[in-house]
């Protein structure tokens, strides 16, 4: 039986009630992916106030990876939710706090003592990560890159590369932040990846030359697989380079896994890929399966550089998030998500390779796992950015029942940010949408 059932046009009637009351009273600031308003949802499907099922191809933006509505992690809420909702951390803490704690120590790689930080949101993570790197290396540049991604606060919105949406007209923005070229090798114009990978290096050790001394800079912070810049996953010795240097000057490097992290790149994290262990490690999105929670995690000795009454805030590590984080966590390890990640990556690049053979707009396809995504140009040659057909795309994908969301600092990128819980009958069907809707425009 098919997943997608639609009864009305999408948007339908009572959506569009509701929209009209969202532009009444909330700015327009915040975008929607799809123009429904959700009443459930259940693993990869979502049905909306007008009773149409659709499939979520995006995740919540990346944030369930074990599904909408877990059982596991409802329940664990629901428990949470019956003993107590807050005390905060500060005032008197509680187990589940420290519970998680020790699940990120552990399950996070490093072969070293850690600690973990509990936040509310990826911003909030990035932004601790930077306090605790300044404050360990009394150092304060700190180092991020083109088409990144780090959070909409000040010093997380600073660290972000593209300009709009979200730098123009925000501005002053923090200083002592300087951003190195993410090695992209389909825009770097060099055909070999040998070639290509030595230029950026290169261009990485000039830049501690001609932007920033090393001994000023507190750390770099890299997501091993860009996720709002577009999928473009560093290449290996790439990173080995950077983090080579970063232990030459004493740099913390931080690995921001908040889009990459538990299980989407088919292990838990992506810097597995790489054997890395980077000091510290910033992760959010699928770590709370929707409730707001984030976490810095590193080594002991840079977490503990930091003062009583340094880190924290009123919520962070609330204990409704951290039964729901310990849920999911439990939740991807027992059903193998990263192993089921694999699997519905290999779907994704068959079906996606078979439609760039007869399609050469799909410029390329790329990612680790299941953090796969496409780029459209308007010519294989001229690689031009197609943004405005991928921007159609979605628009139809989502009136046909499949929400996706783009990607990328030319808004160009299609990108699959699916629930693991998703069945391979599911994502098939999602993909016909795709191809047929791609042949159509
Ligand atoms: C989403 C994201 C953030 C910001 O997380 P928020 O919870 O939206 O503040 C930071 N870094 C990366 C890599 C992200 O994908």
């Amino acid at each position: 039986m098919a997943a997608i059932e639609l009864r009305t046009a999408i948007p339908g009637p009572k959506s569009l009630a509701l929209m009209a009351r969202r532009h009444a009273a909330v700015p327009r600031g915040p975008f929607h992916a799809a123009p429904v308003f959700v009443d459930h949802g259940e693993g990869g499907r979502v049905v909306d106030v007008d009773g149409n099922t659709l499939l979520d191809f995006t995740g919540g933006l990346g944030a369930l990876n074990v599904g909408y509505a877990n059982p596991r992690v409802v329940e664990a809420v629901t428990a949470q939710a019956r003993r107590f909702l807050h005390t905060c951390f500060h005032i008197a803490p509680y187990e589940p706090y420290v519970a998680l704690a020790e699940k990120l120590n552990e399950l996070t790689p490093g072969a070293f003592a850690k600690k973990t930080l509990l936040l509310n949101s990826g911003a909030e993570a990035v932004e601790n990560a930077v306090k605790i790197a300044r404050y360990a290396t009394g150092r304060a540049g700190v180092v991020g890159f083109e088409h990144g991604f780090s959070g909409r606060t000040l010093l997380a919105m600073s660290l972000t590369s593209k300009v709009m949406p979200y730098k123009l007209g925000f501005g002053p923005f923090a200083p002592e932040v300087y951003r190195l070229p993410y090695p992209y090798h389909y825009r770097s114009g060099i055909a070999d990846e040998g070639a290509f990978v030595d230029a950026a290096i290169a261009e990485m050790k000039s830049f501690f030359q001609t932007h920033v001394d090393p001994k000023q800079v507190a750390c770099v912070v890299m997501e091993l697989v860009l996720g709002e810049g577009g999928f473009v996953v560093a290449p290996r010795r790439y990173v080995e380079a950077l983090n080579a240097l970063c232990h030459e000057h004493g740099i913390v490097f931080v690995a921001d896994e908040i889009q990459t992290g538990f299980g989407r790149t088919g292990k838990m994290f992506a810097v597995e890929h790489y054997e890395l262990e980077p000091d510290l490690i910033t992760t959010a999105k699928s770590l709370g399966a929707g409730m707001p929670i984030s976490a810095v995690t590193g080594r002991a000795g840079l977490m503990d550089s930091v003062h009583v009454g340094g880190l924290g805030g009123t919520y962070g590590g609330n204990p409704l998030a951290c039964a729901a984080a310990l849920a999911t966590i439990a939740e991807l390890e027992e059903k193998n998500l990263a192993g089921r990640a694999r699997a519905l990556g290999e779907i994704l690049r068959r079906r996606l390779a078979a439609i760039a053979a007869r399609d050469p707009r799909l410029g390329e396809l790329r990612g680790l796992g299941a953090m796969v995504a496409v780029e459209l140009v308007k010519d294989p040659k001229t690689r031009e950015p197609a943004k405005e057909l991928t921007g159609a795309l979605c628009a139809r994908c989502a009136a046909r029942g499949v929400l996706l969301i783009h990607a990328g600092t030319f808004g160009n990128v299609i990108r699959f940010l699916l629930p693991l819980t998703l069945s391979d009958a599911e994502l098939e069907e999602g993909l016909d949408v795709i191809e047929s809707e791609l042949r159509a425009l």
